[in-house]
């Protein structure tokens, strides 16, 4: 078998795989499903569906977007470090009409809470789309750092503080 050929059916098999598991919502925010598929603390705390609705909200308005822009879309909370996403290995994130989203950081470890993660850059591409990143607000994400800043966050052993980054959600224009 040729290698393309290899490909073509390992990407035919990984597609049906994507199409058959997508997984059911746990809870709505806005018309948007959630589902909580990673064992992060956070996700497992009944203050998970206002969290996500905060952060969302913050990341629409950075972005110019509004609740229309997430109808129908399913976002995934997955362990990490790595999430599936087509064309890359070692994605902590990932849009493609469905925002699949790492619990953990490939050097940090599991996130605290939501905000941590780089739900708010996958929103992102979920309101202006440019995959390349050559937006610079994908260089910015100031306005979003101070809106989520200062809640707590949680371990295995409890309540903790939740210290956001805008490294996580920063990404530097792609070559083209
Ligand atoms: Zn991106």
């Amino acid at each position: 078998m040729s290698e393309n050929v290899t490909r073509a059916v390992a990407l035919s098999a990984l597609l049906a795989a994507a199409c058959a598991e997508r997984p059911a919502s746990d809870f709505q925010v806005h018309g948007a499903g959630v589902s909580v598929r990673t064992s992060a603390p956070f996700a497992h705390r009944g203050d998970l569906p206002a969290r996500v609705e905060a952060a969302l909200s913050a990341a629409l308005g950075y972005w110019g977007g509004s609740w229309d822009d997430l109808a129908g879309a399913q976002i995934v909370l997955l362990d990490g470090p790595y999430v599936p996403c087509a064309g890359s290995s070692h994605a902590v994130g990932c849009y493609d009409g469905e925002l699949r989203i790492s619990a953990s950081d490939p050097g940090a470890g599991t996130f605290s809470c939501v905000e941590q993660t780089v739900l708010v850059h996958e929103v992102g591409h979920a309101v202006i789309g440019d995959r390349l990143h050559t937006d610079p607000r994908w260089m910015d994400f100031e306005a979003v750092l101070e809106a989520l800043s200062g809640r707590s966050g949680y371990t295995a052993d409890g309540e903790t503080d939740c210290p956001l980054f805008t490294s996580v959600w920063r990404h530097p224009p792609d070559a083209p």
